[in-house]
């Protein structure tokens, strides 16, 4: 009887492929280098269900900024029109044959890909009553350090009123975002490292925002400030650019918009473009492509900085199961950015934060389950 019921299990088959997309308001616009600041980010749920009843999810964005083209429409699109017919009658545990006729049926339709990878793992966690990260080679850490992203204010007394409170919860880890201003750029972290000091990590990001002249130009002036990485100054396409600062300036640079393949990275190490890569299971096409990243980047000596667009406690939890089940050294990622910058989430118990750290769930699947009242709420398509 019991090895029935475990046959039965697994050969469940996916039944429909459901879309639901979000519109989720920030508690304050989110402003970064590139683009106008916004009110609200568009999400997309992906929902995987089967005949039994039991079903999964995963979430991408439609971030549209340097390395994203998605609408919600076309990401919906993608999804109801060119993927279904590769899910509906497989099985959840087809992942690997399944993401390559995705690959085949859309050419790098990455945060597209991302949804549907992260829905398969959720779902086949939840058949099988196992956390995700058992799926993966299993936990190799209890809980999972962060960092904090310190946004842009109106004065310097208000970031740094932001800093002080992040320390006080444990974080010393910081990400300043830069790349607007370089006069406010040096102040902002000047101020910083002098008042928490030598002990905290600095790294700034530019969000792909500035031009090699002003971007060596203000590396000069942050060298002295012991800046642990700078994230992506240059545009996406311009991997030469950042080799050439690279080897000028004595701050370690990493990329963030100029990954979202692998072949991306492995240009990126060739080049010797950067030492660090930021990943983001949306741009990186979920769980599944990012996991291959890290691996390279390990095996090509590339540190990892574990993150993520803004996400609810689903995307948040895909990277924290990846997290958790890495055995190698991670930084102390921004990956959970979403539950402080949303103003709303989309499960009944959201992902909380313990001081600077996320404890790792052990419940099946990604151990969230969506609030059905929250997701008609928030729907874009109401
Ligand atoms: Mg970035």
């Amino acid at each position: 009887m019991e090895e029935s019921a475990e046959t039965h299990r697994l050969s469940v088959k996916i039944t429909r492929v459901e879309t639901i997309p979000l519109s989720i308001p920030l508690r304050t616009p989110f402003r970064i280098a590139n683009g106008p600041p916004r009110p609200s980010v568009e999400v997309l749920l992906v929902r995987l269900h089967t005949g039994d009843g039991v079903s999964g999810v995963g979430e991408t964005q439609a971030w549209r900024r340097q390395g994203s083209a998605e609408t919600l429409a076309s990401l919906c699109t993608v999804i109801e029109r060119h993927f279904t017919p590769h899910l509906v009658g497989q099985s959840p545990f087809a992942l690997a044959s399944i993401m390559r006729n995705l690959e085949e049926a859309i050419h790098h339709s990455l945060y597209a890909q991302a949804a549907v990878a992260d829905a398969l793992y959720d779902l086949q966690g939840k058949i099988l009553g196992v956390p995700v990260h058992q799926l993966i080679g299993g936990r190799c850490r209890d809980a999972v350090p962060t960092c904090a992203t310190l946004t842009m204010k109106d004065s310097i007394d208000e970031t740094l009123e932001g800093a002080d409170e992040a320390y006080a919860q444990g974080f010393r880890s910081f990400t300043v975002k830069i790349g607007v201003d370089p006069k406010d750029d040096v102040r902002n972290v000047a101020a910083l490292r002098k008042r928490l000091g030598d002990d905290i990590v600095i790294r700034v990001d530019a969000n792909a925002g500035m031009q090699f002249d002003g971007a060596l130009a203000l590396l000069k002036k942050l060298e002295p400030y012991g800046i642990d990485a700078a994230e992506q100054l240059l545009p996406i396409w311009d991997l030469d650019g950042m080799a050439e600062l690279a080897r000028r300036v004595d701050v370690p640079l990493m990329a963030d918009e100029s990954v979202a393949t692998d072949h991306d990275l492995v240009e990126i190490i060739k080049k010797r473009a950067a030492n660090a890569i930021h990943t983001k299971v949306a741009k990186n096409g979920g769980l599944w492509g990012t996991r291959k990243l890290w691996t390279i980047a390990e095996a090509g000596g590339i540190r990892i900085f574990p993150g993520n667009h803004p996400s609810t406690s689903i995307g948040t939890a895909s990277v924290l199961h990846l997290a958790a089940a890495w055995p190698g050294p991670l930084l102390d990622g921004p990956f959970p950015i979403g539950l402080s910058v949303y103003a709303e989430d989309v499960v009944t118990e959201p992902i909380h934060m313990e001081g600077h750290r996320v404890r790792v769930p052990d419940r099946p699947g990604w151990g969230y389950t969506l609030d059905e009242e929250k997701i008609r709420k928030l729907r874009a398509d109401a």
